[in-house]
């Protein structure tokens, strides 16, 4: 009978783990990509409907997890050394992910023995000022906040928000309710946007694969080799080391656990895009609190980027291979600080890293024009580099609450189901 076919055919999909789905779906867009070549941009709305779905719960997602976050844990001192945490471990894992960059790319270089012209006038871009940051912080209008989607005033006005409402106890619960609820179908309507995380990684990688013909990627497979491994490395050695020594926590339930968003970020090339599936494995795989997952994550989707940083080693580094330039301790000293500053300003959007690289560029004095070699296969790198960028804030979310006696260690080592 037909009807009962279908139904088990049904049941049978379903029974499949989505992360084993959203695999296929990017494995299956290789294939459609190598095989249709340009043609496969036919199914490129599919991946665009998809992250617009995603992005559309950014705002709305953050914003209620974190108020009800923040009025769960009653403690705004404990806010303050989790924010401390946080932000202390961003830095060092970044400082960590350029020096690794930097490192491959002196080890194995890849600008050596290159020879590829350049022209065009590219302007360097300024770093922002930390005074410049820090009153930017604060949002004059909320709503403008929301409706523009600025993930950090969205976070100070929602800690304001969440610590005001425990403050005034009783008098705060209707309105904590209608958070709680609210946060709840976010939750929900997540997973039902992830449903069909495997068409749209599809769609998104049929692209991808299909517009970057090899006469493009050969010339330079051995910088984008070594940029791929240099952000492994850093994920295998950095962010394990530190979940196994700092946590005491088995790094493959980490490495399994993030695995949705790993793909999510690869095929989307957006760390801010794929906040809302970040949130979910932090919460369903790795186990770690509503409270601060809420917090870590949007603040780390915004300001940490070690795969960026990753990026930007080993770009410079071979740029000045590629054009004959003896780098200096002091050098490699200015690209690890202006490398850190600029991913820390670097949006999680697609092909931001590549405006920001031209802030080292400039800091030590390379041709911004060289830029242009690598323009043209930087969705390569940066989908690597932006899958490195939510690993690191995965990893120290699961730190930070690990620390902080948030992290349910049950969820964490389970091993994963769906
Ligand atoms: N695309 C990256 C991200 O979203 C940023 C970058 O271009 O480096 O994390």
């Amino acid at each position: 009978m037909p009807h009962s076919t279908t139904t088990a055919g049904e049941s049978r999909w379903r029974r499949i783990p989505l992360w084993q789905k959203i695999l296929a779906g990017l494995v299956l867009g290789v294939l459609a990509g190598a095989l249709l070549g340009e043609d496969a941009s036919l199914f490129k709305p599919l991946g665009d409907i998809f992250i617009n779905a995603i992005k559309m719960l950014i705002v709305p997602l953050v914003f209620s997890t974190l108020v009800v976050g923040i009025t769960a844990m009653r403690d705004p001192q404990k806010m303050g050394r989790i924010g401390a945490r946080t932000i202390a471990l961003y830095l060092v894992t970044t400082a960590f992910a350029i020096a690794i960059g930097l490192l491959a790319s002196w080890l194995f270089q890849p600008g050596v023995g290159l020879d590829m012209s350049f022209e065009s006038g590219v302007e360097a871009k300024q770093a922002p000022s930390l005074t410049e940051i820090l009153v930017g912080l604060v949002p004059r209008n909320p709503i403008d906040a929301l409706a523009s989607g600025n993930i950090l005033q969205i976070i100070v006005f929602a800690i304001g928000l969440g610590i005001s409402l425990t403050l005034i106890g009783d008098k705060g619960e209707p309105v904590v309710k209608v958070f709680e609820s609210f946060a709840e179908a976010m939750v929900k309507l997540t997973n039902i946007v992830m449903a069909f995380a495997p068409i749209g990684v599809f769609g998104l990688i049929a692209h991808v694969a299909g517009s970057y013909g090899l006469e493009v990627l050969l010339p330079l497979a051995k910088v984008i080799g070594v940029a791929y491994l240099a952000s492994v490395l850093h994920v295998v050695l950095v962010y394990s080391g530190l979940l196994a020594l700092l946590g005491r926590l088995n790094p493959l339930r980490y490495l399994q656990g993030i695995l949705d968003a790993l793909v999510v970020a690869y095929s989307s090339a957006s760390s801010s895009g794929t906040l809302p599936v970040s949130l979910r494995c932090a919460k369903n795989n790795l186990g770690v609190s509503e409270g601060v997952a809420g917090f870590v994550l949007p603040v780390g989707a915004t300001i940490n980027m070690d795969g960026t940083a990753i990026y930007q080693g080993v770009v410079a580094v071979f740029i000045a291979q590629l054009v004959g330039v003896d780098l200096s301790l002091m050098d490699y000293g200015m690209i690890i600080v202006t490398g850190t500053l600029a991913s820390i300003g670097t949006a999680g959007v697609p092909g931001a890293g590549l405006v920001m690289l031209s802030i080292v560029m400039a800091q030590i004095g390379l041709p911004l024009e060289a830029i242009a070699v690598i323009a043209g296969i930087d969705r390569i790198l940066d989908m690597a580099r932006t899958s490195v960028n939510v690993a690191g804030d995965l990893m120290v979310t699961t730190l930070v609450g690990k620390s902080e006696g948030e992290l349910d260690e049950e969820i964490y080592n389970a091993p994963r189901k769906s």
